[in-house]
C-alpha cells in the first residue's frame, strides 16, 4: 500500500527503534526522565524559547496553549478553518470555557489587518478576546506558509494591546523549509508554540509545546489534569530526539514530492491543482471534472494499493512524508492514472 493520507503514518526508522530500547528514563512526572529532559531543552532551544513540555499530542499542545493565554467567558480568534476549531472535538471550547470566533481566509492565513477588525473588548453584549491562534502551516489551507513578516505583525499588535499568540506549528518545520528560515526565527514573537513530532518529522508519537518558563510551569499541570503525565516516556522522547535533530533535513524531498505530485495530477484529465498553492508538503486536489465522488475515488484507488482521503465530496487530500519516496508517488501516478482512464 501506498499511503499519503497523511505526514502522521510514517513508521519509526530504525535509528529511532534502537534509541527507543536504550533510552535511559525515569518518572517524567516528578521529572526524572533524563531523555525526556534532554528533548524538552532541545525543542526549547530550537524554538528559542525559554522552556518546553513533551506532550502525547498535538491536541494536547493546542488545548493547554489556548488555556494558558485566556479565562472562561472568553473568545479565541482563529482561521475559519484551523485546527482547533475544526479536527479537536472542540475541546479547546470545552478545557478553556472559550467560544472560538473564526475569521474566513482564502488559505488559512490571517493577517492583522483582518485580525485588528474582530477584536472585542468586554461589554454588556460581548466576549472579550482572550487570545489569538495562527495554524503554520495551515493544513486544510493546503500547507499554506505564514510569511514571517505577518507573523510579526500579528504578534506585535496582539502584544500592544496586551493580547498573546499561540501558534499551532504541527508543521512548522515544514514552514522553516519552505521559507529557509529557522523555526526559531518563525516562533520569535508567539507567545507558544506547539509543533508535533509525530507528523512529517516522523515520530511514533509525541508533540512539544514551547514558551516562557512560568507558561511551561502551568503547562506540566494542565497536561498531568489532562491525563498526559506520561511516567517513563522516555523510550518516546528518544525517537521524538532523532526526528528532532535528523528529520528537518528530508522535509525538501517531500516538498519537491508534493510538487512533482501536483504537476503530474494537474494533467491527469478531470483533476485540478492549484499548483501555486503547493508550497509545503499538501496537495489539495479538485475531482469535481472526474465525475465521482472523492469517496468513490478513495475506494477505487484503494483497490489499487493507494489510500488517500477525500475530506470533501469534490476535493482530495495529499500528504507527502518520507515514507513515501518518488519512486512510490510515481506509483501512486500510474495508478490515479488507470482509475480515471
Ligand atoms: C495534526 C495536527 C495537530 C495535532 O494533531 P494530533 O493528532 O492531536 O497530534 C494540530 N494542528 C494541526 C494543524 C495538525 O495538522
Amino acid at each position: 500500500m501506498i499511503d499519503l493520507r497523511s505526514d502522521t503514518v510514517t513508521r519509526p526508522t530504525a535509528a529511532m527503534r534502537k534509541a527507543m530500547a536504550e533510552a535511559i528514563v525515569g518518572d517524567d512526572v516528578y521529572q526524572e526522565d533524563a531523555t525526556v529532559t534532554l528533548l524538552e531543552r532541545r525543542a526549547a532551544e530550537v524554538t528559542g524559547k525559554e522552556a518546553a513540555v513533551f506532550l502525547p499530542t498535538g491536541t494536547m499542545g493546542n488545548t493547554i496553549g489556548a488555556k494558558l493565554h485566556t479565562e472562561h467567558g472568553q473568545e479565541i480568534l482563529c482561521d475559519s478553518r484551523s485546527h482547533i476549531m475544526n479536527y479537536e472535538l472542540a475541546m479547546a471550547a470545552w478545557f478553556t470555557g472559550c467560544l472560538c470566533r473564526q475569521i474566513p481566509t482564502a488559505n488559512g492565513v490571517l493577517t492583522w489587518e483582518r485580525i485588528q477588525r474582530e477584536i472585542r473588548q468586554v461589554n454588556p453584549h460581548s466576549a472579550p478576546t482572550g487570545v489569538i491562534e495562527i495554524e503554520n502551516t495551515h493544513n486544510a489551507g493546503g500547507g499554506s506558509v505564514y510569511p514571517i513578516e505577518t507573523v510579526n505583525e500579528i504578534c506585535d499588535g496582539a502584544h500592544a494591546i496586551g493580547l498573546k499568540v499561540h501558534m499551532d506549528g504541527a508543521r512548522v518545520f515544514n514552514a522553516a523549509v519552505a521559507l529557509g528560515r529557522p523555526v526559531a526565527e518563525i516562533v520569535a514573537k508567539v507567545d507558544t508554540v506547539t509543533f508535533c513530532l509525530s507528523k512529517a518529522l516522523g515520530a511514533p508519537v509525541g508533540s512539544m509545546l514551547a514558551g516562557t518558563k512560568a507558561d511551561i510551569a502551568r503547562a506540566r499541570l494542565y497536561r498531568k489534569r489532562l491525563g498526559g503525565g506520561m511516567r517513563q516516556a522516555g523510550v518516546l522522547a528518544a525517537a521524538g530526539l532523532i526526528a528532532l535533530e535528523e528529520s528537518p533535513k528530508l522535509l525538501a524531498a517531500d516538498h519537491a514530492n508534493a510538487r512533482w505530485l501536483a504537476e503530474q495530477l494537474n494533467l491527469i484529465p478531470g483533476v485540478q491543482v492549484d499548483i501555486a498553492a503547493v508550497q509545503t508538503n499538501i496537495v489539495f486536489l479538485d475531482v469535481a471534472g472526474t465525475g465521482k465522488t472523492s469517496g468513490e475515488l478513495s475506494a477505487l484507488f484503494k483497490d489499487r494499493g493507494l489510500l488517500i482521503n477525500g475530506p470533501y465530496p469534490e476535493r482530495m487530500r495529499i500528504v507527502t512524508h518520507f515514507d513515501a519516496d518518488r519512486h512510490a508517488c510515481e506509483e501512486a501516478i500510474a495508478i490515479i492514472r488507470s482509475v480515471l482512464r
